[in-house]
């Protein structure tokens, strides 16, 4: 199926001169979201995965679904502040300032392996900030799995080159 088709363009969102993708229609239509998490899943076929880890919000949702596919267990990539228990934190710099994520200290255990999961990958800052993490944790990153790559910003490059295998379902150009 055509995923581009059921993703919606906002224009200047959250700020002018911004393209936002909106997966929210893909979640909408039924077909079009259960391809998403199949295609997101099925290379992974074969491959010991222990956790699913997804990024604050939409990364909730896709990587939900995805652990719930390969009956693993899911952990919440969050921003600064919203985990109750004890965490590790990474900074990493966004256009203007910088952006803190955390996850729960005792939510990876040494060894196991991880599928990163969020919805996009622009510059990459935040996925590459969700692998130090997972690494810092004891994990193993054995995949990074996106919908939607925005290759002309280059953060999938930038994510392969911490040598992360990258899966991406459709690209947007120019932007
Ligand atoms: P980055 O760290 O630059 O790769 O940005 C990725 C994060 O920002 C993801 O969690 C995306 O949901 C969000 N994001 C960045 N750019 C866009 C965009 N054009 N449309 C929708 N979400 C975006």
């Amino acid at each position: 199926m055509d995923i581009k088709s059921v993703i919606r363009t906002i224009p200047d969102y959250p700020k002018k001169g911004i393209l936002f993708r909106d997966i929210t229609t893909l979640w909408q239509d039924a077909r079009g979201f259960r391809h998403v998490v199949d295609q997101l899943v099925w290379p992974y076929a074969g491959v010991r995965i222990d956790k699913v880890a997804g990024i604050e919000a939409r990364g909730f949702v896709l990587g939900g679904a995805i652990a719930h596919q390969l009956s693993v267990g899911f952990v919440p990539v969050r921003k600064k502040g919203k985990l109750p228990g004890a965490v590790h934190s990474e900074e990493y710099d966004l256009e203007y300032g910088t952006d803190t994520v955390e996850v729960h200290q005792d939510a990876i255990k040494e060894g196991e392996n991880v599928l990163l999961v969020d919805d996009l990958i622009a510059t990459g800052g935040t996925a590459a900030a969700a692998i130090n993490l997972i690494r810092h944790a004891g994990g193993t990153v054995i995949g990074a799995a996106f919908v939607i790559d925005l290759p002309d910003i280059g953060g999938a490059k930038r994510i392969a080159a911490m040598g992360v295998n990258v899966r991406t379902l459709c690209e947007f150009e120019g932007d």
